[in-house]
């Protein structure tokens, strides 16, 4: 069963570093499923092309993804962060 509820920051970080990683190979590493993965690397793509707002990612995740600016590259894009 996978693991529910709010991303913690050191998951939500783990995720963002493993860009490389298959939606099944980050799902594994996170204990997360596989669509709940899908859902935040949405939000993670869709945050950077400009939509602030966006619903998919916690306030928490978008202050990771703020902090860290170009330190992360987009799993989608590979664009940076
Ligand atoms: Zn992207």
């Amino acid at each position: 069963m996978a693991r529910p509820g709010p991303w913690t920051q050191s998951e939500f970080a783990a995720l963002a570093k493993g860009h490389a990683l298959s939606a099944e190979d980050a799902a594994a590493a996170s204990g997360r499923s596989k669509g709940a993965v899908d859902v935040v690397r949405e939000g993670v793509c869709v945050y950077h092309r400009g939509s602030r707002d966006t619903t998919l990612l916690s306030q928490l995740q978008k202050d990771y993804l703020d902090a860290n600016r170009g330190a992360l590259i987009c799993w989608r894009c590979g664009a940076g962060l």
